[in-house]
């Protein structure tokens, strides 16, 4: 009897050992279906790329020689739920086996467990071999500590993997971290290099999913569409940026430009959450980049933790705190989103750019994420379950394993801390400091009062005065509650009651 093995859209590694040799009794099943579309508004480009990406690895698998099922988004026989397909296509081969690729999503995750305890055939749940950490390993390594600090996840795993180090333990460099090397704003100088991204004309899919009925928001840029479909283009797409951008990389991460939307970031989020690259191999190319000379290891090392690191660490957050982690909400935020989250239009020039190019591409990176968009919902008290689906929906990479914990953890701080030693919020100050966002804006910078004051200087205030309860006796806040308090009564009431009045029109910043 023959065996089913079913891959998600997420799971495009064609490195992976079940596709080492085709074998007549396997079939590969691969579906697009509603449930995936739905479970949450997608930006359009999300939802074309793993498609696109699905299709082109189920061609590739059956130019192999593997026996691909697939199952398209208009196929009459499509059921558009994964058990319901699943079902009908065991009972089609008659066959003896079931076995899945563990999904990365908890809601998959559960879905699937159900799904094979009811099941009359055995099944397997197999590795998708991709992370370099198991589920709970994070957890283990943290087991009954209050703080879940990634630098000592990132060090431990600096030195189990050996990257980056010498011997006896010590990091290369004898530093573990160029962070403070790594807080430049940019200038102008280097130029952002070119975005020399492979373009597909996805304009057919884009049909197909519109005629079937899916909803989504954002621009589809389907006739140009960017995003890599497959691990040939994600390695040229890694090469061109270990030569092209890396060598910047360090030093501007945190910078944001009007004039540069990538900067030097690498935009391979898409290619790595969807297996098409492994961490690995990234990993190993960035220190050979450094070993040969062509990179500085501040570049290195900070790209370096963003893998080795952060992504590995938000993974385990994920799973040792899921299910109850999505419902947090420590400081019982609850307004709706603004209006303008959909459609970029607000007069904060540094929210309009932000959200306008989040729709347009897909795609912002970490600062605009974090301290633009996130700083904004966070001051201005918006439900965290809410931020977090438009961010599941809107970005290219969004998976909700590494964008929950990044969401509710370190930008809406909704885990009372878990995560995050302090909230990532600023006034207007910081994003002025990194970007040119300010320059030409409806709204002053330097004002904290006044229908042209940037509504960032009053909602920073009002955000730690109305949280002093969660935050008053944190220690890296003392300097923020000292100035809190020595704010004269006049001053602190007007700063209240501006505050209070943003917070009643957000719809009209
Ligand atoms: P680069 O800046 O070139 O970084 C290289 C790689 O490092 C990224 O491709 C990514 O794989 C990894 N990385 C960097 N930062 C993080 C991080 N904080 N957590 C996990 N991996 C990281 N990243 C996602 O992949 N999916 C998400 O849904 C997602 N949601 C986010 C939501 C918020 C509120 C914030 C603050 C960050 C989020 N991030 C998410 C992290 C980060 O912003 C993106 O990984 C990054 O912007 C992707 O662009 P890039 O590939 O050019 O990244």
């Amino acid at each position: 009897k023959s065996t089913i093995r079913l891959v998600l859209g997420d799971q495009l590694n064609p490195l992976h050992s079940w596709f080492n040799l085709p074998r007549d009794d396997v079939h590969i099943l691969m579906m697009e279906v509603r449930q995936e579309t739905d479970y949450v508004l997608h930006h359009a480009q999300k939802i074309i790329a793993i498609f696109a990406g699905m299709r082109d690895f189920a061609q590739r698998l059956t130019k192999a020689g593997h026996h691909v099922h697939y199952l398209a988004i208009d196929d009459p026989d499509n059921l558009q739920s994964l058990p319901a397909n699943i079902d009908r296509i065991i009972t089609h081969f008659d066959a003896g086996t079931f076995e899945y690729l563990a999904p990365d999503e908890w809601r998959l995750d559960r879905q699937m467990d159900d799904y094979v305890q009811q099941l009359s055939i055995p099944s397997q749940m197999v590795d998708s071999e991709h992370f370099y950490t198991k589920r709970e390993e994070v957890g283990t390594l943290f087991k009954g500590r209050k703080k879940w600090m990634m630098e000592t996840f990132y060090r431990h795993m600096r030195v189990r993997h050996r990257v980056l180090m010498e011997a006896g333990n010590k990091p290369v460099g004898g530093q573990w971290n160029y962070d403070h090397d790594n807080r430049k704003s940019w200038p102008g100088l280097p130029a952002e290099p070119p975005d020399g991204r492979i373009r597909h004309d996805h304009s057919a899919l884009w049909r197909t999913i519109e005629a079937a009925g899916v909803e989504s928001f954002g621009q589809p840029n389907a006739a140009q569409f960017a995003w890599p479909l497959n691990r040939a283009e994600a390695l040229q797409q890694l090469d061109d940026f270990l030569v092209s951008a890396l060598p910047y990389f360090g030093q501007f991460q945190d910078a944001m430009s009007s004039k540069a939307w990538r900067l030097f970031h690498s935009l391979l989020s898409f290619a790595l959450n969807t297996k098409m690259l492994g961490p690995g191999e990234v990993v190993t190319k960035v220190e050979t980049a450094w070993r040969t000379g062509s990179v500085p290891l501040e570049a290195a090392e900070g790209f370096i933790r963003q893998i080795l690191g952060w992504r590995e660490y938000v993974r385990g957050m994920y799973w040792h705190h899921m299910p109850d982690y999505a419902a947090q909400n420590v400081f019982a935020h609850e307004r709706p989103l603004p209006k303008w989250f959909w459609t970029g239009e607000t007069k904060m020039r540094c929210l309009s750019m932000s959200i306008t190019h989040s729709l347009k591409e897909a795609h912002a990176h970490h600062i605009q994420r974090l301290m633009v968009i996130g700083n904004f919902a966070l001051l201005a008290g918006l439900d965290p379950g809410e931020v977090h689906r438009w961010y599941l929906g809107v970005y290219i990479d969004a998976f909700e394993w590494v964008e929950l914990p990044n969401t509710i953890g370190m930008s809406q701080f909704a885990d009372g801390g878990l995560m995050a030693t302090k909230p990532y919020v600023s006034s207007a100050a910081y994003i002025d400091r990194m970007s040119d966002y300010c320059k030409g804006c409806h709204y002053d910078k330097k004002l904290r009062l006044g229908e042209r004051a940037c509504p960032y200087n009053a909602l920073y205030w009002n955000f730690f005065s109305r949280n002093q309860k969660h935050l008053g006796t944190n220690p890296r806040l003392g300097m923020v509650y000292q100035q809190l308090r020595k704010m004269d009564i006049t001053a602190y009431t007007a700063m209240q009651a501006q505050a209070e009045g943003l917070l009643g029109q957000l719809d009209d910043l």
